[in-house]
């Protein structure tokens, strides 16, 4: 199965994709992981990065579409993926096309999480993330069993830097201008399950499993 989740920022996108990885056995590609991995290991990547990241800004259309494009042609996307935070313009929809059609692939489906925008920055303000492996947490929705640290390994929990309300809200605006339009797109191609995502995370992941399984 080819599939992309879409969403605003603190939709839930990455909590519902470990879910759906696991249960359809496909790669989980977040371009906001490979950007925030490379940041952590100081990569030319990473830097050129940060400075969209931390200001809340889309990082150039050319860099995220080279870097899925070589994603996507590593073996275990043979059989699927899950594409996460990508694509996020029209522009980079149409090139991600571009790609697939060049390896003979097409996406199936295309899940739109939905969330009231008052939801959203709440979800993003209050998200924790393992320093160390990655696993995602909420200070109130997802606590860990023990306060800033993590379940899976025992590192450190820390706040994300563009998780910080004003830069939430930017996201948010970014997200409503550049990436929403991406809706209608998907749509006219038939490809799109709408989902609400202002339920709890056990009630979503039902949802999509439900969809994807029809
Ligand atoms: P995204 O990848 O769309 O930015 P995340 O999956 O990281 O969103 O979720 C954002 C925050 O909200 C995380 O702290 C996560 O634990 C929490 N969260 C995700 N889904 C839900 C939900 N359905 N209800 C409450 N909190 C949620
Ligand atoms: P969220 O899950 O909250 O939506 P992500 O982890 O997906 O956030 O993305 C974090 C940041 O990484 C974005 O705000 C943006 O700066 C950058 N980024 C991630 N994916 C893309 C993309 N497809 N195009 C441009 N920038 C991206
Ligand atoms: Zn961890």
């Amino acid at each position: 199965m080819r599939l992309v989740i879409m969403g605003p920022p603190g939709a839930g996108k990455g909590t519902q994709a470990a879910m759906i990885a696991e249960e359809f056995s496909i790669p989980h590609v977040s371009t906001g992981d490979i950007f925030r991995k490379n940041l952590k290991e100081g990569t030319p990547l990473g830097l050129k990065a940060k400075e969209y990241m931390n200001k809340g800004l889309l990082v150039p259309d050319e860099t995220v579409v080279a870097i899925v494009k070589d994603r996507l042609s590593d073996e275990d996307c043979k059989n699927g993926f899950l594409l996460d935070g990508f694509p996020r313009t029209v522009a980079q929809a149409e090139a991600l096309d571009g790609v697939l059609t060049d390896m003979d692939m097409q996406i199936d489906y295309v899940l739109s999480i939905d969330v009231p925008k008052e939801v959203l920055v709440e979800r993003a303000v209050g998200r924790r993330v393992c320093t160390s492996c990655g696993v995602t947490y909420h200070v109130k929705y997802n606590s860990p069993s023990r306060e800033g640290l993590c379940d899976a390994c025992g590192s450190e929990l820390i706040q994300r830097e563009d998780d910080r309300e004003e830069t939430v809200a930017r996201r948010i605006e970014v997200y409503l201008k550049q990436t929403k339009p991406l809706i209608a797109y998907y749509s006219e191609k038939g490809l799109l399950i709408s989902i609400d995502g202002g339920q709890g995370i056990k009630e979503v992941g039902v949802q999509i499993v439900k969809a994807l399984e029809k």
